[in-house]
């Protein structure tokens, strides 16, 4: 078992920063069905993402809010993440994904006109990230159960962020080198 069962309260010294190459690394697939240590871990990732949201939690273990965790970035080499927000309209979107994988995008793509943030990066960095508007995504739940998922908008932003770390992509990879405020041409993009 890894250290990070479900009562384990992952924290900010868990958290791995940019320059740890397993950042950069596509992370390995998971066997079917997911292991017992899989779904503690998950557990775990949920709880620090909740915690992180609530305000007495995370000024009792010091935690930077985030909405969305990947393996990677409590340094295990494994294909999945959780997620955790309240989108525009109010719905909650609570996530724990196992091999995920992108099955179709729209043509109409978004980006936050604050840029992203990630809690494995400890700097301020301003640019726009392109993103789908749309994706389809198929997934195993941490029962090991086939899960066929739409997102759209800013939930879509989130699951893209995710994705990415299991791809090794940092979200600054994609803002454009010589402007960051640049938007890719002959594209449907908006802010969202
Ligand atoms: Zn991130």
């Amino acid at each position: 078992m890894s250290k990070f069962t479900s009562d384990y309260v992952i924290t900010m010294k868990d958290i791995v920063r940019e320059g740890d190459p397993i950042l950069r690394q596509i992370v390995d697939e998971i066997s079917l069905p997911p292991s017992e240590e899989d779904r503690e871990e998950l557990a775990s990732m949920m709880q620090f993402l909740k915690n992180s949201q609530d305000p007495a939690a995370s000024k009792k273990y010091g935690l930077r809010a985030g909405v969305g965790l990947s393996a990677n970035q409590i340094g295990l080499n494994k294909r999945m993440f959780v997620v955790y927000f309240t989108d525009e309209k109010g719905n909650l979107h609570e996530y724990a994904l196992i091999n995920p994988k992108i099955i179709s995008t729209s043509t109409a793509m978004v980006y936050l006109p604050q840029s992203e943030g990630c809690l494995s990066v400890d700097r301020e960095i301003s640019g726009y990230v392109p993103r789908y508007e749309r994706i389809k995504l198929k997934a195993f739940d941490p029962k090991g159960n086939e899960l066929n998922l739409r997102f759209k908008g800013f939930p879509a932003v989130v699951i893209q962020h995710e994705m990415d770390h299991l791809n090794g992509i940092m979200f600054y990879d994609r803002i454009n080198r010589e402007n960051p405020f640049k938007l890719p041409e002959n594209v449907d993009i908006r802010s969202i």
